[in-house]
Formats: C-alpha cells, sequence, structure tokens
C-alpha cells in the first residue's frame, strides 16, 4: 500500500492521542486514507519527558530540522499551542513543501490571514478542524457539507472550561471561586484561566466560525465580549429560579444591517438544547435556509476527541481533499469581506437586569422611569422578599426586546442612583 510520511511537532496531550491514534490504529487510517500514514518523526521540546504513547526508536527528536529536511515527509500536525515559535515554524515548514494540519486557534485567529497567504502562495494548505470546538466535526460542515446553504446564525458553546464552571454552579449552587478550583482539580482549566472565562477564548473560534459562515473579516479582539469571570451566584440561582440557565454564548447573526457578533453570558430558557449542554461540553446551532436548523454537540477539548479532529485532517490532507477545499474557499484572502460586523449599540435583543436596591417605597418607580427614558419596556419583574436583617433587596427586570445601547445607558444611569447599592447586572437572555 502507497505510504504518506507524516510528522507531529509538540507531544503533549493532543500529540499523543495523534500519535496513539496513528500508531495504534494504522489499519482504521489506512483503510479511510487508502494509504498508510507513517508517522516517521515526532518533535518535542525534552528528550527526556516520559511519553504517553509508545513511539518506534528513531521517531522521537529535539531537531525541528530533521523534519523541514526530509522531502519525504509530506504533513505536518504542529501542536505545540501559543504564537511562538508556532508561527515561524509553521511558515519554515510551509516554504519548505509540507502541508499543515493544527489545532492552534490563538495562533490562527492572530496570524490566519498572513499563515493563509503564504500557504497559498505556496500551493499548500492548512487544515484546522480541531482548532474549534475539538472533536466536533463544526468546521469540515461549515465548509463543505452545508455549501449549498445561506447560513443564518449560529449560537454557541465554544468553551468547555466556562460551560464546566456554569454547570457547577446551576448544579451544586456554590460560587464562581469554587466551580473554578474544581475545574483546574479536573483537568479542565489552565494554571490560567482568563482566557477561558474572560470570553476571548470563545471569541477567537467565533471569528473562525463567522469567517467560514459568512465570509466575515472580524480580528477576534474587535468582537464585543464579557466572560463569567464576574458572575455571581446570586443571578445564577435567580435565573435559575426563573426557568432559565445561563450559559457563555457565542452569537453571529446576519441581520438587516450586517452580522451581529457577540460573546455574552446569557438567560437560555432551561429545556431547550443549549440550555442543556451540561459540563464541558461544546455545541453549537446552526441555522441556514435551505437545511434549516442543525445541532452539533460534543466534547470541545481532551486528548482523543482533539487526536480525532487533527487524524481526520491529516487523512483529508494526504488524500488531498483538504488541498482542493483550501484553495477554493480562498480562507482568510484578501479579497473583500463578503459581511461586515454592524454596530453592536444597534443590536437588538432581551436582557436581565438585576439591581441591588434599598427596600423603600418609590425605589421601582424610579427605576421603572429610567428604563422608560431609554423605551425599554419591561416583561416581568421578580423582587424577592428581603432577607432579615438586610434592606438592600435584590430587584430583577426582564426586558422586551432593546438594543445593547438602549439597556448600556439605562445601566449606566441606574448605577448613578443613590438608592442602587451596585451597579446593576446585565445579560442577554434567548427564549
Ligand atoms: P501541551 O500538552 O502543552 O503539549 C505541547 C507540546 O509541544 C509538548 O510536547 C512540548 O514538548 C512541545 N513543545 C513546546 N515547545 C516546543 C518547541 N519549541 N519545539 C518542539 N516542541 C515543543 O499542549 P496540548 O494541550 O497538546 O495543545 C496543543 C495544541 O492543541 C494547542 O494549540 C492547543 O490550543 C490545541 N488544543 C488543545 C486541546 C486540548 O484538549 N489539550 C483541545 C483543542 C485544541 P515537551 O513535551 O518536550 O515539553
Amino acid at each position: 500500500m502507497e505510504k504518506t510520511k507524516v510528522a507531529i511537532v509538540g507531544l503533549g496531550t493532543v500529540g499523543s492521542g495523534v500519535a496513539r491514534l496513528l500508531l495504534d490504529h494504522g489499519d482504521r487510517t489506512a483503510r479511510h486514507a487508502g494509504r498508510v500514514l507513517w508517522l516517521e518523526k515526532a518533535v518535542v521540546r525534552d528528550l527526556g519527558k516520559p511519553r504517553d504513547c509508545d513511539l518506534p526508536a528513531g521517531v522521537l527528536t529535539d531537531d525541528i530540522e530533521e523534519v523541514v529536511r526530509d522531502p519525504e515527509i509530506k504533513v505536518v500536525a504542529q501542536l505545540i499551542g501559543g504564537l511562538e515559535p508556532e508561527r515561524t515554524y509553521m511558515l519554515r515548514l510551509l516554504e519548505s513543501g509540507k502541508d499543515i494540519v493544527t489545532a492552534n486557534k490563538a495562533l490562527l485567529a492572530e496570524h490566519g490571514a498572513e499563515l493563509f497567504d503564504r500557504a497559498r502562495e505556496l500551493g499548500r494548505s492548512i487544515a484546522f478542524e480541531a482548532s474549534v470546538a475539538g472533536g466536533v466535526p463544526i468546521i469540515a460542515n461549515l465548509s463543505q457539507c452545508l455549501s449549498a446553504n445561506q447560513v443564518l446564525s449560529i449560537h454557541a458553546i465554544l468553551n468547555g472550561t466556562s460551560n464546566f464552571i456554569l454547570t457547577q454552579m446551576h448544579e451544586e449552587g456554590g460560587g464562581y471561586a469554587e466551580a473554578l478550583a474544581e475545574a483546574q482539580g479536573l483537568g479542565y482549566a489552565e494554571a490560567d484561566p482568563a482566557m477561558d472565562v474572560d470570553g476571548s477564548d470563545a471569541a477567537q473560534k467565533l471569528a473562525i466560525l463567522a469567517h467560514l459562515a459568512f465570509g466575515a473579516r472580524v480580528h477576534w479582539r474587535d468582537i464585543p465580549r464579557s466572560g463569567i469571570d464576574s458572575l455571581d451566584a446570586e443571578d445564577v440561582r435567580l435565573a435559575k429560579e426563573m426557568g432559565y440557565r445561563i450559559k457563555l454564548l457565542a452569537v453571529a447573526e446576519l441581520v438587516d444591517e450586517g452580522l451581529e457578533l457577540y460573546v455574552s453570558p446569557t438567560l437560555i430558557r432551561a429545556g431547550r438544547p443549549l440550555a442543556e449542554v451540561a459540563g464541558s461540553f461544546n455545541a453549537i446551532r446552526v441555522d441556514a435556509d435551505a437545511v434549516g436548523r442543525l445541532m452539533f454537540s460534543g466534547r470541545g477539548a481532551g486528548q482523543m476527541p482533539t487526536a480525532s479532529a487533527v487524524v481526520a485532517d491529516l487523512i483529508d490532507t494526504a488524500v488531498g481533499r483538504t488541498g482542493i477545499t483550501f484553495r477554493t474557499l480562498e480562507l482568510w484572502s484578501h479579497r473583500t469581506a463578503r459581511v461586515a460586523p454592524n454596530d453592536f449599540a444597534a443590536a437588538r435583543g432581551r436582557f436581565y437586569l438585576r439591581c441591588m436596591v434599598e427596600d423603600h417605597p418609590g425605589v421601582l418607580s424610579k427605576v421603572t422611569a429610567v428604563l422608560g427614558k431609554e423605551d425599554i419596556s419591561i416583561a416581568s419583574v421578580l423582587q424577592p422578599e428581603p432577607v432579615e436583617g438586610s434592606s438592600v433587596v435584590p430587584l430583577v427586570i426582564m426586558t422586551h426586546r432593546t438594543t445593547e445601547g438602549a439597556a448600556a445607558r439605562a445601566c449606566a444611569q441606574l448605577a448613578a442612583m443613590p438608592s442602587l447599592k451596585s451597579a446593576p447586572v446585565r445579560m442577554r437572555v434567548r427564549d
């Protein structure tokens, strides 16, 4: 049988999973690729470190040049992580004639345009299924299987760490810090989880999906985003009482004015499929004009789910499918964007507002007067009885549809009111 030599650069969590699939299930990959995917080299930093896979003699190296110089290695899975040396290695490998498979969404979100342009100039390809939602095959679906459609919207849970924390807060009733510590203990959260919990990781992935689905060229830093890092257990409790679950939702939706893009903690009505996505799972709901609604869900990270996506990309690249798609789609090319992000202040939606107010007569009417001034109409009000001995109570208002701009202006005015004990909490609501 024909043999395609491949290399792995970075043999950590994902890299070892890829090596295990290639070495332990070569028959399976050969059947799908019509050729043997032969693991020729695996590049690491520290040759002395114990590995999670048994490599044949001569495969492990700490010298990337052994891959660069070998013209028989055709495809390289780059699995180091971070921006450098990943970017420099990728350019060097492309220039030496290799096609690339990557799981590195941070690198693509930051340097995608440069890397994709260079790959095109050189007649090479970059496959990146594992970079968004790990084992969930959303890239292939958006770039190939749904090509007869105009995608209308994407609503997605793209960060497993945040979703795990939110699930714990909902189910156990504890606070954010406690749930984060549990996520770290179970290996779901990095030692520095900042980008997972502040919405940045989800924004990086949303930028990639929005590019594939809508042809939008948007830098992830320009996507309005808020995370769950300041979420109060009180809001989780109140949302639950009202029949909702809070999820960190990444949204890309076509509206009359363009493309609405944001990442935000959002109240979703319990029982809706996205509200029920639990633990470290990811989910992506796609609405498209011909096919209707689709729901993808599964493990968005972890060794074998991510390796599953990487090896599928290795197979597709080895047989030439990736090259065809890559050339046809012209991803991140300098062509004009097909659709531009709209003004976020004009984005419409319902909101959850929680104000901590003094339990005095007349406060409710002052709050509603502020909302009225911004033309925000109220759908419901919840004011639990005060806890004994406290003169401050939560006042929760669910609004009808309004704009981000009006809601933000109203919250700024409410924050300045003496009868409010802290700035109001504002979250999106999706029924
Ligand atoms: P990891 O466990 O930290 O492994 C990184 C590997 O890269 C290690 O084997 C390390 O070598 C090697 N490395 C670091 N610097 C190197 C250098 N200069 N030259 C050669 N090798 C070097 O990372 P990971 O979790 O597998 O993640 C890899 C990529 O997949 C990242 O882009 C990540 O965002 C993405 N991803 C990961 C997951 C997941 O669940 N882990 C899910 C989706 C996407 P040593 O072992 O010798 O230190």
